[in-house]
């Protein structure tokens, strides 16, 4: 997930920092930006998750995106999908324009 997620003060991604939180990674890399908020990651999964019950009225659309959903998580945790992922029914949410914003 970690190329989704947009820092709302830098613009810069966010990444994973250490074992279960996302956090800014310009702040990280280059200590230029003030956002020190991190996220934990079972938040952002379910935040993505209900934004998107919503948005993906299709099944194809929703069966499509858990498919590729599924894909970068077991890329970002290095080849391992999270527990909980699998099902498609808890993956009936995103949204397209989520993104991870320091204000909230
Ligand atoms: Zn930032």
């Amino acid at each position: 997930m970690s190329g989704l997620l947009i820092c709302d003060c830098c613009g810069g991604g966010y990444t994973i920092l250490g074992k279960d939180r996302y956090g800014c990674a310009t702040r990280r890399a280059k200590g230029t930006c003030t956002n020190g908020r991190t996220i934990l990651r079972q938040r952002i999964e379910t935040r993505v998750l209900s934004g998107l019950r919503d948005r993906l009225l299709t099944p194809k659309l929703v069966e499509e995106f858990v498919r590729s959903f599924a894909e970068q998580m077991a890329i970002s945790s290095g080849g391992r999908v999270a527990g909980g992922w699998s099902t498609s029914e808890s993956l009936l949410t995103l949204s397209a324009g989520w993104q991870a914003c320091c204000a909230r």
